[in-house]
């Protein structure tokens, strides 16, 4: 094969790969085998510049939009995030945004493994809800999300803004569901991410009330008003949204490791799936002059857990040998 030929093999198999997850909601495989896929493009693209398609997944966020809901165009673009997947690619990441800005500080929280959603209020009332989409373009979930019972109909103040985060199913829900589904004859969903995916794109609202989704706020997505990512999330707790109380601010790489390792440990205890950590420089000036590249902010990064599934397997292998 030619590295042409294996540059369009690669790309024609993750869009494959993320039809099947962001618009049927579910995947054929892995997330880490999707990650191993994406890398291998990436360098391939990297080595080969001249060989980029135009419909490379490294060139987009998310995927097309369903029918059955409207679109709902984003004013302001919605970003995905880069990712690392050791503490090595994590160094890299915190020496570069080192380099370009003096005595960074940052702060680290959980990545919960949901979907993406924001949300529009006007004087304080909640207008518009839409999923993240391809970013520039999403699905008007309104209906759906004023059945989700922690997202506030009514701020706490009579502001305009628009905030994004994450919806997710919690863990008892989503074997709940999936106890009701096997009894029902339907095919269980993949894990709590596909579920909430799947519900909120539920054409009948009563169903998505009853199978108790729930959210984390993070982002404002609307020009700030505030100075730093720290006082974003105290404003949206005293504004009535729910916010991720595992978070921690941190000056350097020994501080940043430190919560990861906490939040591995963290892990199995929470009420909720988490597939890594989120690093953001802490200060939003900051952050504006770091900016983006094409799909991800500079000014944050995930860090992925090696896939649990992974583990097991080659925690077999040693057993064996
Ligand atoms: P992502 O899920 O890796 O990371 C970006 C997302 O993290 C954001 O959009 C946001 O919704 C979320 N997030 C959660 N907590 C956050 C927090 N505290 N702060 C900020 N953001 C937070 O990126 P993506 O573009 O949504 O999806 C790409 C990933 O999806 C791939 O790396 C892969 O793991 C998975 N995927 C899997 C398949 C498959 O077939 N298994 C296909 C496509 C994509």
């Amino acid at each position: 094969m030619t590295i042409e030929q294996k540059i369009k093999a690669l790309t024609d198999l993750l869009n494959q790969y993320a039809y099947e997850y962001y618009t049927k909601d579910a995947p054929s495989v892995e997330d880490e085998e999707y990650d191993r896929r994406y890398r291998e493009l990436e360098k391939l693209e990297l080595e080969n510049p001249n060989l980029v398609r135009a419909d490379s997944p490294t060139k987009r966020t998310g995927d097309v939009i369903l029918s059955g809901f409207e679109k709902f165009q984003h004013p302001y673009n919605l970003y995905s995030l880069g990712d690392v997947f050791s503490k090595e690619e994590l160094e890299v990441w915190e020496a570069r945004v080192r380099k370009e800005v003096s005595n960074p500080e940052y702060i680290c929280e959980l990545k919960i493994d949901g979907l993406s959603l924001s949300l529009y209020y006007e004087q304080g009332n909640l207008v518009t809800a839409a999923t993240r989409g391809d970013g520039s373009v999403g699905e008007n979930i309104t209906e759906n999300v004023k059945r989700i019972k922690d997202v506030p109909l009514k701020l706490r103040e009579p502001i305009d803004i628009v905030v994004r985060g994450e919806a997710y199913l919690p863990r008892k829900n989503f074997a709940k569901l999936n106890d009701e589904r096997e009894l029902e004859g339907l095919p269980p969903f993949a894990n709590p991410r596909n579920a909430a995916a799947g519900t909120l794109r539920q054409l009948d609202t009563k169903v998505v009330g009853k199978r108790g989704l729930a959210t984390f706020l993070y982002q404002e997505a609307s020009p700030a008003t505030n100075d730093s990512q720290e006082e974003v999330l105290e404003y949206f707790e005293s504004l009535g949204f729910q916010v991720n109380p595992e978070r921690k601010f941190a000056k350097n790489m020994d501080e940043i490791w430190a919560f990861i390792e906490r939040a591995t440990t963290l892990r199995d205890q929470l009420a909720y799936d988490i597939d890594g950590v989120v690093i953001k420089v802490n200060d939003l000036a900051t952050q504006e002059e770091l900016g983006f590249t094409i799909k991800a902010p500079r000014w944050a990064i995930a860090y992925k857990f090696p896939a649990e599934l992974a583990q097991t397997e080659i925690l077999s292998v040693d057993w064996t040998v």
